[in-house]
């Protein structure tokens, strides 16, 4: 369907100097693949998709679709557009529209559609995103979630051939995540062939076919989910997939500034979409270090979250420490501890002693 050789972007500054963004893209897109593309911030993955588009022409390299060489002189841009359809980061509806205004305003005006036969296509399209009931209202009264829907619908509307999604849940509220994935869920399982830009690992897993590793300017590993997440076979797509998040907290003594610590939890949970663990982890911290560990001074705590495996630990380190701190802590606050975490893990480290916890 598409074929991408040799493609190059760079951008020029003022100053003169020359950033080669993509420096040799080479790929091959199929009808009804589900590509997601992950990589470090800064890879040129936008860039990709915007090349892909003609959003941001590429400077060099070739794009054929269906056997037509896209960037080639002449070649109708708004063509491009129609069969390439994009959703954005940040929904970009039209504020003075209602909701059904949006998403047939395209197909009027640009297909030049019978208004009659556009609404109907338009709630046609809105019930398949779940939003019939909001046709007649405007962007300002929904939810993140609902406006990136209404931008899928208005997408759609279109009848393009393929979709190219850039990070469409990054700028959504965590618990809005869900609603939008799901919808891109369901035109994956339709046949739709789409390449979606997405920091959602555990998606990625789920949904696509394939995915792309982007790392400077390169697609550095191509392969299936299983493949990319369990087997990779370059050591950075490894570290990628793998990384762990982390936050580390020094506490020196109990007049360690623990609110500071609780609002940094906090966000970290809400960052990587497990606010629901937020406030069983701070209720174990407050536990374990009144409780359990309030001999222990200085500590490191740190609270890490795998994307890939979705594993959740809280850790308690202390140096020159040779056994256990649970060990002469009361039975009963052990137990409650135990009670509100997944597992207890207690090991020696190079330093000291680990007491980690599973949430
Ligand atoms: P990603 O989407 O993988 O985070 P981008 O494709 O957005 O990466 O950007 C890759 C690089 O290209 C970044 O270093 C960015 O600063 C640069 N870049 C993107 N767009 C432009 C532009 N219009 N002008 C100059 N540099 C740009
Ligand atoms: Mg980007």
């Amino acid at each position: 369907m598409i074929t991408i050789s040799h493609l190059t972007k760079s951008f020029t500054d003022p100053d003169g100097s020359v950033l080669q963004v993509l420096k040799d893209v080479n790929c091959v897109i199929n009808p009804g693949e589900v590509i997601t593309v992950i990589g470090p911030s800064g890879s040129g993955k936008s860039t990709l998709l915007k090349a892909l588009n003609l959003l941001d022409p590429p400077t060099g390299g070739s794009i054929i679709f269906d056997g037509e060489d896209i960037l080639a002189k002449g070649y109708p841009v708004h063509k491009m557009r129609q069969r390439v359809g994009m959703v954005f980061q940040d929904f970009n509806l039209f504020g003075h529209m209602t909701v059904l205004e949006n998403v047939i305003y395209a197909p009027c005006k640009i297909k030049k559609m019978d208004i009659a036969q556009a609404r109907e296509m338009g709630l046609t399209l809105l019930r398949k995103v779940g939003l019939m009931e909001k046709a007649d209202a405007y962007p300002s009264s929904l939810s993140g979630g609902q406006k990136q829907r209404v931008a899928i619908a208005r997408c759609l509307a279109m009848e393009p051939e393929v979709i190219l999604f850039d990070e469409p849940t990054s700028s959504l509220d965590p618990t809005m995540v869900g609603e939008v994935l799901s919808v891109i869920r369901h035109l994956a399982k339709d046949g739709m062939t789409m390449l979606i830009v997405t920091h959602e690992m555990k998606f990625a897993r789920d949904v696509s076919t394939r995915i792309f590793y982007m790392q400077d300017g390169v697609i550095y590993e191509d392969g299936t989910p299983e493949q990319i997440f369990e087997t990779p076979r370059r050591s950075a797509t490894k570290a990628f997939v793998q990384r762990i998040r982390k936050a580390v907290f020094e506490v020196g003594s109990h007049d360690f500034d623990f609110l500071n610590m609780e609002s940094h939890i906090r966000q970290f949970c809400i960052k990587y979409n497990i606010a629901e663990k937020s406030d069983n982890a701070l209720v174990l911290c407050k536990k374990v270090v009144r409780n359990i560990m309030s001999d222990y001074f200085p500590m490191t705590i740190r609270i890490t979250h795998s994307e890939l495996s979705e594993v959740t630990a809280l850790d308690f380190m202390v140096e020159n420490l040779d056994k256990s701190p649970l060990e002469g802590a009361d039975p009963a606050r052990v137990e409650e501890i135990r009670s509100l975490c997944h597992k207890i893990i207690e090991e020696p480290t190079s330093r000291g002693f680990r007491v980690k916890l599973l949430i």
